[in-house]
């Protein structure tokens, strides 16, 4: 295993985190984790060098505003002589916090769930503009002051899914010690993307990276032609190892988490993260991954580039938004994962279904998309 040095905090991290939301399940239900499968692959990471376990608040909960069984089902197992064996991460779920107060209930709630008196980690969920501004109002800072110094978190940080300027006006708002952001070889202009990930890095603060394999999506089931770039390298790698090599190059990325569903991936992923050296990739191999993104980004429904200039809709609708889950969901074909996007991170008033095709937009589009015409299809591909 590769560790990491997670900005200043001096902690060590493995390279390759455990992110605690696909567990197997019996039944399919997200509620009820198979816990023998699940202890096993926990024990195999743990004594196999990870030491980074990334859990939240709605995970494995049928609902987002319930507490999930991943919180229990770690500290259950953290109990069994593994608690100082591991950094353990949890997350305020910030789309339920309306005062004050909600913020130190759900922290004492997590700590109850967890079994512990401490949480190493403590960051805020999700953090896009609404969730930000109500915080501001709710004097986050002063909240984070509080919980580090009375002992109930060792160190604070967030995760983040808007754009590069929301991630700059938090990043200034508080000392963090850790950013949680999304990155994969598709995602380098997607959120915060690439200049997020290196303006975090810059400030020497701690680098999680999720979503290394968006949703599984580019390890499994993968084209023909997108196998046939692949295939020309002269190193071979499956594309699991290239997704992850990809993050693993990044010398500013510091932990990579991916939630792991079986005992079988868990030992791929450590076999690869066994090999996860900075600066390893020549540029010939940096130009094939370029080549398979583009080749999957050929794949998009239409050209939109999230401009923003058929904006503001009289109707509230986010046509840039709207668009760019619409795309990823075709790219990838995967309309179930981008369906989850699209309802948590677009507001209901802002969703295609409020479209009214009164025309306004379309004469402002620089790629001459028929935007209430697209619209159609996202709503038809989402909300039906
Ligand atoms: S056509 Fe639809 S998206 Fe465009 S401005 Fe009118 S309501 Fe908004
Ligand atoms: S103007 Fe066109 S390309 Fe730009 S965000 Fe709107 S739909 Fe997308």
């Amino acid at each position: 295993m590769i560790y990491r040095e997670l900005g200043n905090t001096g902690e060590k991290v493995s390279i390759l985190g455990f992110g605690a939301m696909r567990f197997p399940t019996i039944g399919g239900k997200p509620d009820q984790i198979e816990e023998v499968e699940s202890n096993k692959m926990l024990e195999y990471a743990i004594e196999n060098g990870v030491n980074y376990i990334d859990t939240g608040f709605p995970y494995h909960s049928a609902t987002t505003t319930e507490p999930g069984q991943s919180e229990p089902f770690i500290g259950e197992f953290l109990n069994r002589g593994y608690r100082e064996k591991v950094l353990l991460a949890t997350k305020l779920p910030s789309w339920i916090i309306e005062k004050k107060e909600d913020m130190e209930y759900y922290l004492d709630l997590q700590l109850k769930q967890l079994g512990v008196d401490q949480i190493d980690f403590y960051l805020i969920h999700t953090i896009i503009q609404d969730y930000w501004n109500l915080f501001k109002e709710l004097d986050l800072a002063e909240f984070l002051d509080n919980i580090k110094s009375d002992g109930r978190v060792k160190y604070v940080g967030f995760s983040f899914h808007d754009e590069f300027d929301l991630l700059l006006e938090v990043m200034d708002h508080y000392e963090w010690d850790v950013a949680q952001t999304q990155m994969n070889y598709l995602d380098e202009n997607y959120q915060s993307g690439l200049e997020g990930l290196k303006y975090i890095g810059s400030q020497n603060v701690g680098n999680i990276v999720m979503e290394p394999l968006r949703g599984g999506n580019i390890v499994e089931n993968i084209p023909a032609d997108i196998m046939n770039i692949w295939d020309k390298s002269p190193i071979k790698r499956t594309p699991l190892e290239w997704a992850f090599q990809y993050l693993y190059d990044m010398e500013y990325v510091d932990v990579v988490l991916s939630g792991m569903s079986s005992l079988e991936q868990v030992k791929e992923n450590i076999a690869i993260a066994n090999t996860g050296y900075p600066n390893t990739l020549s540029d010939e191999e940096k130009g094939i991954i370029k080549e398979v993104a583009l080749a999957y980004k050929k794949k998009k429904a239409n050209g939109c580039t999230q401009c923003g200039y058929c904006m503001p809709c009289p109707e509230k609708v986010d046509i840039p938004n709207c668009f760019k889950e619409y795309n990823i969901a075709m790219m990838l074909d995967n309309p179930e994962a981008s369906a989850m996007q699209y309802f948590s991170l677009i507001k209901e008033e802002s969703l295609a279904s409020n479209c009214i095709n009164c025309g306004k937009c379309t004469p402002h589009c620089t790629q001459m998309i028929n935007i209430p015409e697209e619209l159609e299809k996202v709503k038809n591909l989402f909300e039906s």
